[in-house]
Protein backbone atom coordinates (compact mmCIF):
# COMPACT_ATOMS: atom_id res chain seq x y z
CA UNK A 1 0.00 0.00 0.00
CA UNK A 2 1.07 3.72 -0.63
CA UNK A 3 2.43 5.46 2.30
CA UNK A 4 1.84 9.59 3.40
CA UNK A 5 5.11 10.65 5.14
CA UNK A 6 3.95 13.02 7.52
CA UNK A 7 6.98 15.06 8.67
CA UNK A 8 6.50 16.91 12.26
CA UNK A 9 4.01 13.90 12.82
CA UNK A 10 4.65 14.16 16.29
CA UNK A 11 4.14 17.61 16.74
CA UNK A 12 -0.55 19.10 17.59
CA UNK A 13 -1.31 19.16 14.11
CA UNK A 14 0.53 16.06 12.33
CA UNK A 15 -0.69 13.78 15.43
CA UNK A 16 -4.30 14.99 15.10
CA UNK A 17 -4.08 14.45 11.17
CA UNK A 18 -2.34 10.95 11.63
CA UNK A 19 -5.72 10.03 14.00
CA UNK A 20 -7.67 10.93 11.09
CA UNK A 21 -5.78 8.93 8.07
CA UNK A 22 -5.13 6.13 10.52
CA UNK A 23 -8.67 5.87 11.04
CA UNK A 24 -9.19 5.57 7.30
CA UNK A 25 -6.57 3.34 6.87
CA UNK A 26 -4.04 5.29 5.26
CA UNK A 27 -0.80 3.62 5.79
CA UNK A 28 1.28 6.60 7.83
CA UNK A 29 5.29 6.77 8.38
CA UNK A 30 5.79 10.02 10.81
CA UNK A 31 9.23 11.81 10.52
CA UNK A 32 9.97 14.13 13.27
CA UNK A 33 12.86 15.37 15.50
CA UNK A 34 10.97 16.32 18.26
CA UNK A 35 12.16 19.42 18.94
CA UNK A 36 9.17 20.51 19.51
CA UNK A 37 7.07 17.65 20.52
CA UNK A 38 7.17 14.29 22.31
CA UNK A 39 6.97 10.57 21.24
CA UNK A 40 4.37 9.94 23.18
CA UNK A 41 1.75 12.13 21.13
CA UNK A 42 2.06 9.13 19.13
CA UNK A 43 1.59 6.48 21.23
CA UNK A 44 -1.48 8.46 22.00
CA UNK A 45 -2.43 7.72 18.43
CA UNK A 46 -1.69 4.49 18.70
CA UNK A 47 -4.43 4.07 21.65
CA UNK A 48 -7.19 6.00 19.75
CA UNK A 49 -6.89 4.28 16.32
CA UNK A 50 -5.54 0.66 17.75
CA UNK A 51 -3.07 0.46 15.07
CA UNK A 52 0.48 1.11 14.75
CA UNK A 53 2.37 4.54 13.99
CA UNK A 54 5.53 4.04 12.19
CA UNK A 55 8.01 6.86 13.65
CA UNK A 56 11.62 7.58 12.38
CA UNK A 57 13.15 10.08 14.95
CA UNK A 58 15.14 12.28 12.35
CA UNK A 59 15.66 15.74 11.04
CA UNK A 60 13.70 16.71 7.26
CA UNK A 61 17.01 18.50 6.94
CA UNK A 62 19.45 15.52 6.68
CA UNK A 63 19.90 14.43 3.19
CA UNK A 64 21.01 10.94 3.34
CA UNK A 65 18.16 10.04 6.29
CA UNK A 66 15.57 11.06 4.17
CA UNK A 67 16.97 9.48 0.93
CA UNK A 68 17.31 6.30 2.89
CA UNK A 69 13.06 6.81 3.87
CA UNK A 70 12.33 7.45 -0.03
CA UNK A 71 14.56 4.33 -0.72
CA UNK A 72 12.53 1.97 1.96
CA UNK A 73 9.06 3.34 1.23
CA UNK A 74 6.76 3.56 -1.41
CA UNK A 75 5.46 6.86 -0.47
CA UNK A 76 2.61 8.45 -2.49
CA UNK A 77 2.45 12.10 -1.00
CA UNK A 78 4.36 14.12 1.90
CA UNK A 79 2.51 16.19 4.01
CA UNK A 80 4.66 18.65 5.57
CA UNK A 81 3.77 19.75 8.99
CA UNK A 82 7.95 20.18 10.01
CA UNK A 83 8.67 23.84 10.99
CA UNK A 84 9.58 26.01 13.77
CA UNK A 85 6.02 28.25 14.68
CA UNK A 86 6.99 30.81 17.32
CA UNK A 87 6.75 34.27 15.96
CA UNK A 88 8.46 36.06 19.01
CA UNK A 89 11.48 33.14 18.75
CA UNK A 90 11.96 33.87 15.42
CA UNK A 91 12.62 37.38 15.31
CA UNK A 92 15.04 36.35 17.99
CA UNK A 93 16.46 32.95 15.54
CA UNK A 94 16.04 34.46 12.10
CA UNK A 95 18.87 31.97 10.47
CA UNK A 96 17.16 29.21 12.43
CA UNK A 97 13.77 29.26 11.28
CA UNK A 98 15.10 30.21 7.72
CA UNK A 99 17.88 27.27 8.41
CA UNK A 100 14.86 24.83 9.87
CA UNK A 101 12.08 26.04 7.72
CA UNK A 102 13.24 27.22 3.82
CA UNK A 103 16.39 24.96 3.76
CA UNK A 104 14.56 21.79 5.40
CA UNK A 105 11.44 22.19 3.03
CA UNK A 106 13.90 22.00 0.25
CA UNK A 107 15.79 19.50 0.96
CA UNK A 108 12.46 17.52 1.25
CA UNK A 109 11.70 18.50 -2.45
CA UNK A 110 14.47 17.80 -3.56
CA UNK A 111 14.55 14.19 -2.15
CA UNK A 112 10.95 13.98 -3.26
CA UNK A 113 11.62 14.50 -6.83
CA UNK A 114 15.04 12.63 -6.76
CA UNK A 115 12.61 10.02 -5.97
CA UNK A 116 9.83 10.56 -8.41
CA UNK A 117 7.39 11.75 -5.34
CA UNK A 118 5.56 15.01 -6.31
CA UNK A 119 2.29 15.05 -3.99
CA UNK A 120 2.68 17.72 -1.28
CA UNK A 121 0.47 19.17 1.37
CA UNK A 122 2.45 22.12 3.13
CA UNK A 123 1.41 23.74 6.60
CA UNK A 124 1.31 27.26 5.84
CA UNK A 125 -0.43 29.94 7.57
CA UNK A 126 -3.15 32.84 7.75
CA UNK A 127 0.09 34.84 8.30
CA UNK A 128 0.93 35.26 4.98
CA UNK A 129 -1.93 37.55 4.10
CA UNK A 130 -0.08 40.11 7.00
CA UNK A 131 -2.26 42.97 7.84
CA UNK A 132 -5.41 42.00 4.97
CA UNK A 133 -7.12 45.31 4.07
CA UNK A 134 -10.49 43.70 4.26
CA UNK A 135 -12.51 40.66 5.45
CA UNK A 136 -13.40 38.19 5.32
CA UNK A 137 -10.05 37.00 3.86
CA UNK A 138 -9.74 34.96 -0.08
CA UNK A 139 -7.30 33.00 -1.25
CA UNK A 140 -5.90 35.53 -4.08
CA UNK A 141 -5.27 38.64 -0.84
CA UNK A 142 -2.05 39.97 -1.40
CA UNK A 143 0.45 38.45 0.38
CA UNK A 144 2.86 39.67 3.10
CA UNK A 145 4.88 38.98 6.10
CA UNK A 146 6.22 40.54 9.50
CA UNK A 147 8.22 38.66 10.73
CA UNK A 148 10.85 35.89 9.93
CA UNK A 149 8.13 33.11 10.93
CA UNK A 150 5.28 34.21 8.52
CA UNK A 151 8.32 35.25 6.11
CA UNK A 152 9.74 31.28 5.98
CA UNK A 153 5.72 30.59 5.36
CA UNK A 154 5.53 32.91 2.18
CA UNK A 155 9.04 32.09 0.82
CA UNK A 156 7.92 28.67 0.89
CA UNK A 157 5.03 28.95 -0.73
CA UNK A 158 7.26 31.36 -3.19
CA UNK A 159 9.83 28.22 -3.70
CA UNK A 160 6.74 25.56 -4.03
CA UNK A 161 5.20 27.75 -7.05
CA UNK A 162 8.63 27.99 -8.94
CA UNK A 163 8.44 24.43 -8.52
CA UNK A 164 5.70 23.39 -10.01
CA UNK A 165 6.19 26.02 -12.78
CA UNK A 166 9.60 24.08 -13.21
CA UNK A 167 7.93 20.70 -13.40
CA UNK A 168 4.11 21.03 -13.87
CA UNK A 169 3.78 17.07 -12.49
CA UNK A 170 3.95 18.40 -9.16
CA UNK A 171 0.60 18.52 -7.31
CA UNK A 172 0.67 20.74 -4.30
CA UNK A 173 -1.55 22.39 -1.72
CA UNK A 174 -0.97 25.03 0.22
CA UNK A 175 -2.76 24.80 3.48
CA UNK A 176 -3.10 28.09 5.33
CA UNK A 177 -4.67 27.41 8.63
CA UNK A 178 -6.66 30.23 10.25
CA UNK A 179 -6.25 29.56 14.29
CA UNK A 180 -6.02 25.91 15.57
CA UNK A 181 -7.36 24.86 18.81
CA UNK A 182 -9.07 22.25 20.22
CA UNK A 183 -7.82 18.94 21.51
CA UNK A 184 -9.34 15.22 20.49
CA UNK A 185 -12.24 14.73 21.88
CA UNK A 186 -10.92 11.32 23.89
CA UNK A 187 -8.86 13.36 25.93
CA UNK A 188 -5.74 11.59 25.16
CA UNK A 189 -4.28 14.54 22.97
CA UNK A 190 -3.44 18.12 22.72
CA UNK A 191 -1.52 21.04 22.20
CA UNK A 192 1.63 20.75 24.33
CA UNK A 193 3.72 23.99 24.21
CA UNK A 194 6.79 23.99 25.47
CA UNK A 195 7.60 26.22 28.19
CA UNK A 196 5.51 29.52 28.68
CA UNK A 197 2.79 29.23 25.54
CA UNK A 198 2.56 32.08 23.14
CA UNK A 199 -0.64 31.44 21.40
CA UNK A 200 -3.84 32.51 23.27
CA UNK A 201 -5.66 28.95 24.51
CA UNK A 202 -3.44 27.46 26.06
CA UNK A 203 -2.70 30.68 27.99
CA UNK A 204 -6.20 30.39 28.95
CA UNK A 205 -6.36 26.68 29.67
CA UNK A 206 -3.42 27.30 31.79
CA UNK A 207 -5.25 29.54 33.21
CA UNK A 208 -8.10 27.77 34.40
CA UNK A 209 -6.06 24.74 35.63
CA UNK A 210 -4.00 27.07 38.34
CA UNK A 211 -0.75 27.17 36.50
CA UNK A 212 -0.66 30.62 35.55
CA UNK A 213 -2.21 33.14 37.61
CA UNK A 214 -3.92 35.61 35.03
CA UNK A 215 -4.40 36.17 31.27
CA UNK A 216 -2.50 39.09 29.42
CA UNK A 217 -4.96 40.54 27.14
CA UNK A 218 -2.93 42.38 24.75
CA UNK A 219 -4.82 44.87 23.78
CA UNK A 220 -8.54 46.24 24.29
CA UNK A 221 -8.32 49.55 21.62
CA UNK A 222 -8.15 47.49 18.00
CA UNK A 223 -11.62 48.43 16.20
CA UNK A 224 -13.39 44.83 16.70
CA UNK A 225 -16.50 44.46 18.87
CA UNK A 226 -14.96 44.52 22.48
CA UNK A 227 -11.28 46.11 21.48
CA UNK A 228 -9.52 42.76 21.34
CA UNK A 229 -8.50 40.83 18.48
CA UNK A 230 -10.67 38.46 16.71
CA UNK A 231 -9.24 35.14 14.84
CA UNK A 232 -10.77 32.68 13.09
CA UNK A 233 -10.05 30.41 15.85
CA UNK A 234 -10.40 26.54 13.76
CA UNK A 235 -10.80 22.75 16.08
CA UNK A 236 -7.73 20.83 15.08
CA UNK A 237 -9.75 18.26 14.22
CA UNK A 238 -11.70 20.43 11.62
CA UNK A 239 -7.87 21.07 10.57
CA UNK A 240 -6.64 17.56 10.25
CA UNK A 241 -9.60 16.70 8.41
CA UNK A 242 -9.05 18.96 5.67
CA UNK A 243 -5.51 17.39 4.79
CA UNK A 244 -7.29 14.37 4.05
CA UNK A 245 -8.89 16.21 1.32
CA UNK A 246 -6.66 17.60 0.29
CA UNK A 247 -4.47 14.45 0.14
CA UNK A 248 -7.29 13.25 -2.03
CA UNK A 249 -7.56 16.68 -4.35
CA UNK A 250 -3.74 15.75 -5.15
CA UNK A 251 -4.49 12.73 -7.01
CA UNK A 252 -6.42 14.98 -9.56
CA UNK A 253 -4.18 15.95 -10.45
CA UNK A 254 -4.81 19.70 -9.35
CA UNK A 255 -1.46 21.49 -9.59
CA UNK A 256 -0.37 24.24 -7.28
CA UNK A 257 -3.21 25.70 -5.07
CA UNK A 258 -4.26 27.88 -1.95
CA UNK A 259 -6.73 26.67 0.01
CA UNK A 260 -8.00 28.42 3.54
CA UNK A 261 -8.69 26.23 6.78
CA UNK A 262 -10.88 28.48 8.99
CA UNK A 263 -14.29 28.19 9.65
CA UNK A 264 -14.38 31.84 8.53
CA UNK A 265 -16.42 33.37 12.27
CA UNK A 266 -14.37 36.11 14.40
CA UNK A 267 -14.09 35.61 17.85
CA UNK A 268 -12.59 38.35 20.13
CA UNK A 269 -10.00 37.30 22.80
CA UNK A 270 -13.21 37.83 25.32
CA UNK A 271 -15.37 35.72 24.23
CA UNK A 272 -13.07 33.19 24.25
CA UNK A 273 -12.36 33.68 27.46
CA UNK A 274 -16.06 33.58 28.34
CA UNK A 275 -16.95 30.60 26.28
CA UNK A 276 -13.91 28.86 28.59
CA UNK A 277 -14.86 29.94 31.86
CA UNK A 278 -18.21 28.72 31.08
CA UNK A 279 -17.04 25.09 30.21
CA UNK A 280 -13.93 24.90 32.66
CA UNK A 281 -16.84 26.41 35.50
CA UNK A 282 -13.33 28.58 36.14
CA UNK A 283 -12.60 31.63 36.57
CA UNK A 284 -10.07 33.17 34.40
CA UNK A 285 -8.67 36.39 35.64
CA UNK A 286 -7.51 38.29 33.09
CA UNK A 287 -5.74 42.05 32.77
CA UNK A 288 -5.52 44.42 30.31
CA UNK A 289 -1.80 45.02 28.72
CA UNK A 290 -0.50 46.73 26.00
CA UNK A 291 -1.37 45.43 22.21
CA UNK A 292 1.77 42.69 21.43
CA UNK A 293 3.91 43.83 18.72
CA UNK A 294 3.03 42.70 15.21
CA UNK A 295 -0.79 41.61 16.33
CA UNK A 296 -3.31 42.83 13.86
CA UNK A 297 -6.73 43.75 14.52
CA UNK A 298 -8.40 40.42 13.10
CA UNK A 299 -8.37 37.79 10.75
CA UNK A 300 -11.06 35.77 9.41
CA UNK A 301 -11.32 33.48 6.20
CA UNK A 302 -13.76 33.04 3.69
CA UNK A 303 -13.47 29.33 3.42
CA UNK A 304 -15.75 28.63 0.74
CA UNK A 305 -12.68 27.87 -1.99
CA UNK A 306 -11.98 24.85 0.47
CA UNK A 307 -15.73 24.14 0.35
CA UNK A 308 -16.33 24.00 -3.55
CA UNK A 309 -12.86 22.41 -4.12
CA UNK A 310 -12.32 19.78 -1.27
CA UNK A 311 -15.85 19.28 -0.20
CA UNK A 312 -14.35 20.69 2.89
CA UNK A 313 -16.14 22.42 6.29
CA UNK A 314 -15.23 23.00 9.39
CA UNK A 315 -18.13 21.33 11.48
CA UNK A 316 -17.20 21.58 15.25
CA UNK A 317 -18.25 24.54 17.34
CA UNK A 318 -16.40 26.84 19.32
CA UNK A 319 -18.62 25.13 22.71
CA UNK A 320 -16.78 21.96 20.78
CA UNK A 321 -12.73 23.44 20.54
CA UNK A 322 -13.17 24.89 24.25
CA UNK A 323 -14.50 21.81 25.99
CA UNK A 324 -12.39 19.43 24.35
CA UNK A 325 -9.13 21.64 25.38
CA UNK A 326 -10.76 21.88 28.96
CA UNK A 327 -11.13 18.12 28.83
CA UNK A 328 -7.46 17.37 27.62
CA UNK A 329 -5.79 20.34 29.78
CA UNK A 330 -7.78 18.92 33.21
CA UNK A 331 -7.14 14.52 32.27
CA UNK A 332 -3.22 15.90 31.54
CA UNK A 333 -2.17 18.88 33.65
CA UNK A 334 1.42 18.50 32.80
CA UNK A 335 0.68 17.23 28.92
CA UNK A 336 2.01 14.55 27.54
CA UNK A 337 4.51 13.53 30.92
CA UNK A 338 2.45 15.00 33.39
P1 LIG B 1 4.29 21.68 16.41
O1 LIG B 1 5.52 22.39 16.85
O2 LIG B 1 3.45 21.04 17.46
O3 LIG B 1 4.66 20.58 15.31
C1 LIG B 1 5.74 20.73 14.43
C2 LIG B 1 6.56 19.45 14.53
O4 LIG B 1 7.65 19.54 13.63
C3 LIG B 1 7.12 19.20 15.93
O5 LIG B 1 6.77 17.89 16.33
C4 LIG B 1 8.62 19.36 15.75
O6 LIG B 1 9.33 18.51 16.63
C5 LIG B 1 8.80 18.99 14.29
N1 LIG B 1 9.97 19.58 13.62
C6 LIG B 1 10.35 20.87 13.60
N2 LIG B 1 11.47 21.02 12.86
C7 LIG B 1 11.78 19.78 12.39
C8 LIG B 1 12.83 19.29 11.57
N3 LIG B 1 13.78 20.08 11.10
N4 LIG B 1 12.85 17.97 11.28
C9 LIG B 1 11.90 17.14 11.77
N5 LIG B 1 10.89 17.54 12.57
C10 LIG B 1 10.84 18.87 12.87
O7 LIG B 1 3.43 22.72 15.56
P2 LIG B 1 1.96 22.59 14.99
O8 LIG B 1 1.12 23.59 15.68
O9 LIG B 1 1.54 21.17 14.93
O10 LIG B 1 2.21 23.15 13.51
C11 LIG B 1 2.46 22.31 12.41
C12 LIG B 1 2.73 23.17 11.19
O11 LIG B 1 1.64 24.04 10.98
C13 LIG B 1 3.97 24.06 11.33
O12 LIG B 1 4.64 24.10 10.10
C14 LIG B 1 3.38 25.41 11.67
O13 LIG B 1 4.21 26.47 11.25
C15 LIG B 1 2.07 25.37 10.89
N6 LIG B 1 1.05 26.25 11.44
C16 LIG B 1 0.70 26.14 12.76
C17 LIG B 1 -0.24 27.00 13.29
C18 LIG B 1 -0.60 26.94 14.75
O14 LIG B 1 -1.13 27.92 15.29
N7 LIG B 1 -0.42 25.83 15.45
C19 LIG B 1 -0.85 27.97 12.48
C20 LIG B 1 -0.48 28.03 11.13
C21 LIG B 1 0.47 27.17 10.62
N1 LIG C 1 -3.64 37.03 22.93
C1 LIG C 1 -3.78 37.61 24.17
N2 LIG C 1 -3.08 37.09 25.22
C2 LIG C 1 -2.24 36.03 25.10
C3 LIG C 1 -2.09 35.44 23.82
C4 LIG C 1 -2.80 35.99 22.75
O1 LIG C 1 -4.53 38.57 24.33
O2 LIG C 1 -1.62 35.63 26.09
C5 LIG C 1 -4.42 37.56 21.78
C6 LIG C 1 -3.58 38.06 20.61
O3 LIG C 1 -3.26 39.42 20.81
C7 LIG C 1 -4.53 37.82 19.43
C8 LIG C 1 -5.32 36.57 19.85
O4 LIG C 1 -5.17 36.48 21.27
O5 LIG C 1 -5.46 38.89 19.33
C9 LIG C 1 -4.78 35.28 19.22
O6 LIG C 1 -3.38 35.19 19.47
P1 LIG C 1 -2.54 33.89 19.09
O7 LIG C 1 -1.12 34.16 19.48
O8 LIG C 1 -3.20 32.68 19.67
O9 LIG C 1 -2.70 33.79 17.52
P2 LIG C 1 -2.21 34.79 16.35
O10 LIG C 1 -1.93 36.13 16.94
O11 LIG C 1 -1.01 34.14 15.80
O12 LIG C 1 -3.33 34.83 15.38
Amino acid sequence: MNVILITGGAGYIGSHTCVELQERGFDVLVLDNLCNSHAESLNRVEQITGGNVRFIEGDIRDRSLLAQIFQNNAISCVVHFAGLKAVSESCELPLAYYENNVSGTITLCQTMADNGVRNLVFSSSATVYGNPASLPITEDFPLSATNPYGRSKLVIEEILADLHKADSRWNIALLRYFNPVGAHPSGLMGEDPNGIPNNLMPCVSQVAIGKRKILNVFGNDYPTSDGTGVRDYIHVQDLACGHICAIQRLDKNCGIQAWNLGVGQGHSVLDMVRAFEKVSEQPIPYEVVARRPGDIAACYADPSKARNDLGWVAKKSLEDMVSDVWRWQSQNPNGYYG
